[in-house]
């Protein structure tokens, strides 16, 4: 059974599965599942370069495991260091490698239990509370802003050509900041973190069934990226489970996740300068 620090202000167990599928030569996502972070990355770039930079993320954040939990300013400061890395590997080479970056942090506000939410790309947080699945992170990606703007349905857009390309991401000659979300953690909750490869497979329904079947995080994780790949398996397919077991709070919370405004990360350099359209390699 995976541990928990013990001053940790949610106690969790958790599981991860990830397979290359059954078209792609390489698997080129990555991620990190050991407390206080659950990440996913899923690289591009092509001739390893993707590889090596969802990779490279997941290094960079693999410092901060062991720690009881994070702060927004610790995960920022995580994502400027990989943002670094990740250039520097695409120095003198044609394409700029990149990757995407989606997950939770275990956090604590005033002494009660958080997840802290952080999304740049397509990979995907969602949350299972009380049997509903929600989705907590938003795609940065073309489809997305159709389907924002009004163009595009979220059936049609599982079929769009359009699916690959992502606005932002680590790397890949983008310097937009992640999106964060804060929100109270609940004993029950049950977080999965994947990469676009499980929902290109499988609606949400599906994916909710499965997370309710399986008691074990692990057993939820390699149910899930079975299934994935036998529906297809167009692209690599990464999962991360995590069960919150027990959390210090003086209430019950189920208030929804709520993204922190962009504006309290100004003063750290954010630009809203968003690249549009990168193609997944
Ligand atoms: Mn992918």
């Amino acid at each position: 059974m995976n541990s928990t620090p013990i001053s940790a202000p949610i106690s969790v167990a958790w599981g991860a599965a990830t397979d290359v599928g059954l078209r792609r030569a390489l698997n080129e996502d990555s991620f990190l599942a050991a407390p206080p972070l659950f990440l996913v990355a899923d690289g591009m770039g092509g001739h390893q370069a993707g590889e090596v930079a969802s990779a490279t993320v997941i290094d960079e954040f693999s410092r901060l495991v062991g720690r009881a939990s994070l702060t927004v300013d610790d995960v920022q400061a995580s994502v400027r260091q990989a943002r670094r890395r990740v250039d520097a590997l695409s120095e003198g080479a044609d394409a700029a490698a990149g990757t995407t970056l989606a997950g939770v942090g275990v956090a604590e506000v005033d002494g009660e239990a958080h997840w802290l939410a952080v999304n740049l790309g397509d990979s995907r947080t969602y949350r299972l509370i009380d049997g509903v699945l929600q989705q907590i992170s938003v795609d940065h990606s073309v489809v997305q802003e159709l389907i924002d703007a009004g163009q595009l349905d979220a059936a049609t857009a599982a079929r769009d050509s359009r699916r690959n390309v992502i606005t932002r991401a680590l790397g890949a000659g983008s310097d937009s900041e992640p999106d964060y979300w804060l929100f109270p953690a609940t004993e029950g909750d049950r977080l999965l973190i994947c990469s676009d490869g499980l929902p290109t497979e499988l609606p949400d329904d599906r994916i909710a069934d499965i997370l309710r079947a399986e008691p074990h995080p692990q057993s939820a994780a390699d149910g899930l990226v079975r299934e994935a790949v036998g529906a297809g398996g167009r692209d690599n397919v990464t999962v991360v489970v995590v069960d919150a077991l027990a959390v210090t709070s003086r209430n019950r919370h189920d208030r929804p996740a709520e993204m922190l405004p962009p504006t309290l990360f100004e003063e750290d350099g954010f630009e809203d300068t968003l690249p549009r359209a990168r193609v997944r390699g």
